[in-house]
């Protein structure tokens, strides 16, 4: 389903017959009412997590695992989040629509789902106090090669629905290889810790800050960020992820 021209068709469906379910196509007719761009089977498959998680680092656990008890990912490292809330695991359609964000037409949808994570998410997030929202960054040529950023689309649409600042204060250093050309994890972790820096001027102190991505991995990246973020003062730094692989 996440190919390029999927995409296209949908522009050229759109301006035949809007108001369309940007994944399946379908019209209100067949697939209900749209909503964030999704007719209802989509937006129920998208937005409903099948599984328990683990608050820290949103790794999927066991039903009986108790939520504050540390999973395996989080007993093996300190991630450095206080929290992580997703919409669900990486599989199924979820994972469809992510590869949709991430083609250069995917930046519409991108945006839905931001204001999909706070429909589903936004009382979980409210409850942290937060003071502001910001996203992982994308080095500028990878930016340029696909001509946006979907963390940042996500991010921005987001903190618009939780009338939260949105503030985009880091920086990517250099150009990150593909995770499966990186010799091992433990090189990626070193690499990516080097990776970002905080913009000039940002003063973080006190701050209670949410950092936006499309998916999270091994969870280097983001917690590379907030490392970054703990060490300019940030007082706690939560992540909203779509997706946990
Ligand atoms: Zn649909
Ligand atoms: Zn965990």
């Amino acid at each position: 389903m996440a190919w390029p021209g999927h995409r296209w068709l949908f522009h050229v469906t759109e301006l035949i017959t809007p108001n369309r379910c940007w994944v399946c196509l379908a019209g209100e007719a067949e697939g209900g009412p749209i909503r964030h761009g999704l007719c209802f089977s989509c937006w129920k498959e998208v937005a409903s997590d099948p599984h328990h998680r683990c608050r820290r680092c949103a790794a999927t656990i066991g039903a009986f695992t108790e939520g504050d008890q540390a999973c395996p990912t989080c007993r093996a490292k300190d991630l450095h989040l206080d929290s992580t809330v997703r919409l669900g695991p990486y599989e199924g359609l979820l994972r469809d629509v992510i590869l949709m964000m991430k083609t250069p037409m995917g930046e519409g949808l991108a945006e839905q789902m931001g204001h999909l994570l706070a429909e589903v998410k936004g009382e979980e997030l409210r409850l942290k106090s937060l003071h502001l929202v910001t996203c992982v960054p994308m080095y500028w040529y990878r930016r340029w090669q696909r001509g946006h950023n979907q963390a940042d689309r996500l991010a921005r649409c987001l903190s618009q629905s939780l009338h939260l600042p949105y503030v985009p204060h880091l920086l990517r250093r250099r150009y990150g290889a593909a995770q499966e050309v990186q010799p091992s994890a433990s090189a990626r972790w070193q690499n990516v810790r080097q990776a970002f820096s905080l913009r000039a001027g940002a003063n973080l102190k006190g701050q209670r800050i949410l950092v936006v991505d499309d998916v999270m991995t091994t969870g280097a990246t983001l917690s590379a960020i907030a490392q970054c973020l703990r060490r300019a003062g940030a007082e706690e730094v939560h992540a909203a992820i779509l997706a946990r692989a």
